[in-house]
C-alpha cells in the first residue's frame, strides 16, 4: 500500500500534488477529494508513491477516496496526457473535461441522533416538550419516528430518513438546531441517473415472499403465522402487518413512492415503513430510474428510409470496412461533395462495426446534431446509441457517460467532447464535416477535436475517418502526403448535378442602378421565379441582426461595447422572433461577443451629434427586405436571435420541409449539412467581405462557406442554382467555387500557404497575455517578449507582443505573441519554457493563455 499519491487537480498549474493517503486506498485514475488552498477539490489520481516532498513542504491528507477502482480506462487517462502534453493545458484540467460527471459529486448532510435526542427519545421529554411546540402534530410524530429510527448511532441521509420517517430536510434541521440531531458533511459520489429509493424485504426470496402471500389472509385475520427468512416474525401490529404484506405481494421489492401511497390509502401512516427498517425487516436501498431516449423513438420511424448504398458509397465503405478488418490505425479521409450521401455510408460503417463486435463513434459538428440527424441514428441503433450534445444537463451528461463506460451505448455520436466518450472495444471513429470550426475547444484546454480522435485512434490502433465536402488544408495535406487514405465520392446520388453557381457582379450593379442595395436585381428576379414555381430558396448573410455598425457622421465614432473592443450591432426588436417564447427584446445596441446591450442613443456619446447611421446589413434586415420584396412569400429566419435551443432548429428546418416555409434567409447555420430537398435556389449576399479579413484561413473559410452553402441547392428531384453577389468576382476563391473545384482550390492555397510558411508548413501557437489592467498587461507582455528576443530559440519566429486584434474582451485587455515554427517537439519545447519564466517572473499562470495549432489570431 502506498504512503502518497499525486493528484491532478482542475486548477491552472502545470503539474501534480502530493498528498498522504493516510491508510486510504486508491487506484491511478481513481477521483479523490483534496483540500487545496482552502477548498476541497475533487482531482484524478496520477501516481501512487512512497517518497515524501521535501521537509519544507507541508503534506495534507487525502480526505475521501471517490472510485474504489480507476474511472478513466487507460487509454484515455493515456489520451488526456497527450492533449494536456500537445496543447500545453494542465493535465487537472484535461481530465476534468474528460468526466463530465461533477453532477454526481453531492455534497450532503447526514444526521446523528445526538444526546438531547436520546433524552427525550428514552425519557419521553418529547410529550412533555411538545405541548409547547409550534409543530403540527405530524410533524411532533416524525420527530419521534426519526429519533426511534436513528437511535442505533449511525448516521443516516436525508432521502433515507425521509423514505423511513417522512421527515423532510427542514425538519431535520430544524432537529439539528435543537441538539436533537448531530448535522455532518458528507461528499458522495452517487449515481448520476435519477435515484429512488427501493424498500425491500429483508431475507425474502421470491418463494417466501409468495408463502407470505398465500398466508396474507391469516395475517389480516389477526395470525401472524407467515414466516420470513426462516424467522418466525416478531410481533407486530395490524399496520406493520399490511405493510409486509403488501411488499411481500410485490415480490418482495416495490418503490417507496409507490409503497407509500397505497398504504396511506389505507389510512397506515409513514412511520410504519421506518419501524419495519429499524426491526430489520425491511431494508432501503436506492435504485437508478430506467433510461429512455424520450421522444426520438417514434419520430424515428419518420426518417427511417435506408438507401441501398450506390456504386460509389459501397466502395467507399469496402475501403473502410477493409481497414477495419485488418486492424491497425489506418485514418482516412473520406472527400465525398455535397450531396454524395456520406451520412448513409457512416451508418454502414457503424452496422459493420457491431457486427464484428466492437464500439463506434461519430462526431459531428456542434449544430450538427439536429433532431433530424439523432432521429436517424436512433432508427438505425435503437437503444444502443447515446447521443452526446451540449444541451444535456450535468446530470444526463453524468448518465450517458456511465452508460457507455458499461459498455451499454455501443455507439455514441456527439459533438466535440464525445471524442472523450468511455467506450470499451471502439473500433470506428468517424468526424464528419472535419473542417468545421466547433471542434476547436476555445478555452483551456484548446484541443481540436479531431485531432485528438486521430490520436485517439492511433493509440487504440484502429480505423479514424474524416468526412467531409472541404476538407481542412491540414488534412488535405496529409492525404497528399499519403499519410490518410484518401476515399472519394465525387458525383451525388442518383447522379443528380451540383447546382451551376453564377457570379453577380456588384460593381456593375451598383454602375447600372446608381444605388447601393441589398439584393441585387438577379437576385431578386430569379426569387420571384423560384417562388412562382413552387420551390424553395435559402439566402445566405453571413451576419444577424439589423446593422453591424452604428457610425457617427460628425466625428466618425464607431459605437462600441462598454466590455470589449468589438462594434456594437443593432437590433431592431420588434418583430424578434422568439421561438421559443423568451420575452420579447426589443429595440437595442448588442454586443455578439459578451452579450452586453444597451439602449439605442439619440445621439453620437462622444460628439452629441445627432446624426448616426447604420451600416452593413445583417439577417434581419434581410428578411425585412425581403418581406416588402415578396410580400406573399412565406419567409423564416436562421439565426442565433431565433434559434436557441434544438427545438428551435427542429421547427425552423421541419417547416422548410413540410413547405411551410418557402423562404428562408439565416447566417451560415443555413449552410450546416441540411437536407431539404424542395430547395433549388441559394443567393449568397455578403460574403466575401471575410476575404479581407486578417487571417491565413479567411480564404479558405469563404470558400468552405459557398460551397457548403451552395450545396444545399438541388438536393431533390429538381436541379438547383446558386447566386453569388460580390464585388470581387475574379478572386480565386470565387472562381473555384463556381466551378465546384475543390481540388483546384486546395492545391492553390497550399502553394500559397507553403509560401508564407502557414500551417499545414509550419506550426503556430497564439500566446494570449491577458489581465483586467491595461498597465500588467503591457508590464508581462514585454517581460515574455523581452525574454524571447533574448533567448532566441532555435527555429522558432516570434511576431509580437503586440495587442490583439480582440484587444479587449469582456473587460479583460489581450496583448498576444504568435510563436511559429517547423517542428512540433520545437514549439512545444520553446512554449514550456516560456511557462517556466512565466512562473519565474511571477506572472499569474491565469495571464496566460495557450492557443496551440490556433483557429485564428483574435
Ligand atoms: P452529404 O452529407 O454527403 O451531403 P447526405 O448524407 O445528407 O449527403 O445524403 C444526401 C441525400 O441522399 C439524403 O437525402 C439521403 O437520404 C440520400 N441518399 C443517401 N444515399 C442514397 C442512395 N444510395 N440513393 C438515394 N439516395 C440516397
Ligand atoms: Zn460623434
Ligand atoms: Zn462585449
Amino acid at each position: 500500500m502506498s504512503v502518497y499519491c499525486d493528484v491532478a487537480l482542475p486548477v491552472p498549474l502545470d503539474r501534480a500534488f502530493t498528498y498522504e493517503l493516510g491508510g486510504l486506498e486508491a487506484e491511478v485514475g481513481a477521483r479523490v477529494m483534496v483540500p487545496f488552498g482552502g477548498q476541497r477539490l475533487v482531482g484524478v489520481v496520477v501516481g501512487l508513491h512512497d517518497v515524501a516532498p521535501g521537509d519544507d513542504v507541508e503534506v495534507k491528507r487525502v480526505q475521501q477516496v471517490m472510485d474504489e477502482a480507476a474511472l478513466l480506462p487507460g487509454e484515455l487517462m493515456e489520451l488526456g496526457k497527450w492533449v494536456a502534453a500537445y496543447y500545453c493545458a494542465p493535465l487537472g484540467e484535461v481530465l476534468r473535461g474528460m468526466m463530465p460527471l461533477t453532477a454526481e459529486v453531492r455534497r450532503q448532510w447526514v444526521y446523528k441522533i445526538g444526546e438531547q435526542g436520546r433524552k427525550v427519545l428514552y425519557e419521553g421529554a418529547a410529550k412533555g416538550s411538545s405541548r409547547r411546540s409550534k409543530l403540527s402534530v405530524e410533524d411532533q410524530n416524525r420527530e419521534y419516528s426519526v429519533l426511534n429510527y436513528l437511535e442505533s448511532g449511525e448516521a443516516g441521509k436525508t432521502a433515507t430518513i425521509r423514505s423511513a420517517t417522512g421527515a423532510n430536510k427542514a425538519l431535520l434541521d430544524a432537529m439539528a438546531k435543537k441538539r436533537w440531531l448531530v448535522r455532518e458533511p458528507l461528499a458522495e459520489v452517487r449515481d448520476a441517473r435519477r435515484v429512488e429509493m427501493l424498500a425491500v424485504l429483508v431475507g425474502a426470496t421470491e418463494a417466501e415472499s409468495s408463502h407470505l402471500r398465500d398466508d396474507e389472509a391469516a395475517v389480516k385475520m389477526g395470525h401472524p403465522a407467515a414466516e420470513v427468512g426462516g424467522k418466525r416474525l416478531p410481533k407486530l401490529n395490524e399496520n406493520q402487518l399490511a405493510v409486509m404484506a403488501e411488499l411481500a405481494g410485490c415480490g418482495g421489492r416495490e418503490l417507496v413512492r409507490e409503497l407509500r401511497g397505497r398504504m396511506s390509502a389505507r389510512g397506515i401512516p409513514d412511520s410504519t415503513l421506518g419501524t419495519l427498517v429499524k426491526r430489520g425487516l425491511v431494508r432501503l436501498e436506492e435504485t437508478a430510474q430506467a433510461f429512455h431516449v424520450t421522444g426520438l423513438q417514434q419520430e424515428g420511424k419518420k426518417f427511417a428510409h435506408e438507401h441501398v448504398l450506390n456504386e460509389a458509397q459501397t466502395e467507399a465503405l469496402g475501403t473502410i470496412v477493409a481497414a477495419m478488418e485488418k486492424g491497425g490505425f489506418r485514418p482516412h479521409l473520406l472527400y465525398g461533395i455535397t450531396g454524395s450521401g456520406k451520412t448513409a455510408v457512416y451508418v454502414a460503417a457503424m452496422q459493420r462495426a457491431l457486427v464484428a463486435g466492437k464500439s463506434a463513434l461519430l462526431l459531428v459538428p456542434e449544430i450538427g446534431l439536429t433532431p433530424g440527424t439523432a432521429a436517424q441514428m436512433v432508427a438505425a441503433f435503437g437503444g444502443e446509441v447515446a447521443l452526446l450534445h451540449s444541451q444535456l444537463t450535468p446530470d444526463e451528461r453524468a448518465e450517458q457517460w456511465h452508460r457507455i463506460r458499461r459498455g451499454e451505448a455501443r455507439v455514441v455520436i456527439g459533438t466535440r467532447s464525445a471524442v472523450f466518450a468511455p467506450m470499451p472495444d471502439l473500433g470506428l471513429i468517424l468526424v464528419d464535416e472535419e473542417h468545421d470550426g466547433s471542434y476547436k475547444q476555445e478555452e483551456t484546454p484548446r484541443y481540436h477535436g479531431r485531432d485528438v480522435a486521430v490520436m485517439r485512434a492511433k493509440l487504440l490502433g484502429c480505423t479514424v475517418v474524416l468526412g467531409s465536402a472541404t476538407p481542412s488544408l491540414e488534412s488535405w495535406q496529409n492525404a497528399e502526403r499519403g499519410r490518410y487514405a484518401r476515399v472519394e465520392i465525387l458525383a451525388r446520388v442518383e447522379a443528380r448535378p451540383l447546382p451551376k453557381v453564377e457570379m453577380i457582379d456588384m460593381r456593375e450593379e451598383f454602375r447600372e442602378t446608381g444605388q447601393e442595395q441589398l439584393f441585387s436585381r438577379r437576385l431578386i428576379e430569379e426569387t420571384q421565379a423560384t417562388i412562382d414555381r413552387g420551390e424553395q430558396v435559402v439566402i445566405l448573410i453571413n451576419r444577424r441582426g439589423y446593422s453591424f455598425v452604428v457610425m457617427c457622421r460628425s466625428c466618425g465614432e464607431k459605437l462600441e461595447c462598454e466590455n470589449c473592443a468589438i462594434s456594437l450591432t443593432y437590433h431592431k426588436g420588434g418583430e424578434e422572433h422568439s421561438l421559443n417564447g423568451e420575452a420579447r427584446v426589443g429595440q437595442r445596441l448588442e454586443c455578439h461577443y459578451c452579450g452586453y446591450r444597451r439602449t439605442v442613443p439619440k445621439a453620437c456619446p462622444k460628439c452629441q451629434s445627432e446624426h448616426l447611421y447604420y451600416l452593413g446589413a445583417g439577417s434581419q434586415q434581410g428578411e425585412e427586405r425581403l418581406q416588402e420584396l415578396f410580400p406573399g412569400a412565406r419567409i423564416g429566419r436562421m439565426d442565433r436571435d431565433t434559434v436557441r435551443s434544438r427545438g428551435d432548429m427542429e421547427r425552423l428546418l421541419g417547416k422548410l420541409q413540410s413547405g411551410e416555409i418557402n423562404l428562408l434567409v439565416g447566417t451560415q447555420m443555413i449552410a450546416k449539412g441540411h437536407d431539404i430537398h424542395g430547395v433549388t435556389l441559394v443567393g449568397v449576399v455578403g460574403a466575401d467581405f471575410a476575404l479581407g479579413l486578417p487571417d491565413f484561413r479567411a480564404a479558405e473559410r469563404v470558400f468552405q462557406l459557398l460551397t457548403q452553402v451552395s450545396g444545399r441547392a438541388g438536393r431533390g428531384e429538381l436541379p438547383g442554382k446558386v447566386l453569388v453577389q460580390t464585388y470581387q468576382p475574379d478572386h480565386y476563391v470565387n472562381q473555384f467555387a463556381r466551378e465546384h473545384d475543390y481540388t483546384g482550390f486546395a492545391a492553390r492555397e497550399l502553394y500559397f500557404r507553403r509560401a508564407m510558411r502557414y500551417p499545414p508548413f509550419s506550426v503556430l501557437a497564439n500566446v494570449i497575455i491577458q489581465s483586467e489592467r491595461l498597465e500588467e498587461v503591457l508590464e508581462w507582455s514585454t517581460k515574455l517578449g523581452r525574454w524571447l528576443q533574448q533567448r532566441k530559440l532555435e527555429g522558432v519566429r516570434v511576431l509580437g507582443p503586440a495587442a490583439a486584434p480582440n484587444s479587449r474582451l469582456k473587460r479583460i485587455y489581450r496583448y498576444h505573441l504568435v510563436l511559429k515554427a517547423d517542428r512540433r517537439d520545437v514549439l512545444g519545447a520553446a512554449i514550456r519554457e516560456m511557462l517556466v519564466v512565466v512562473d519565474r517572473e511571477e506572472i499569474p499562470r491565469r495571464a496566460i493563455l495557450v492557443d496551440v495549432d490556433p483557429m485564428h489570431l483574435m
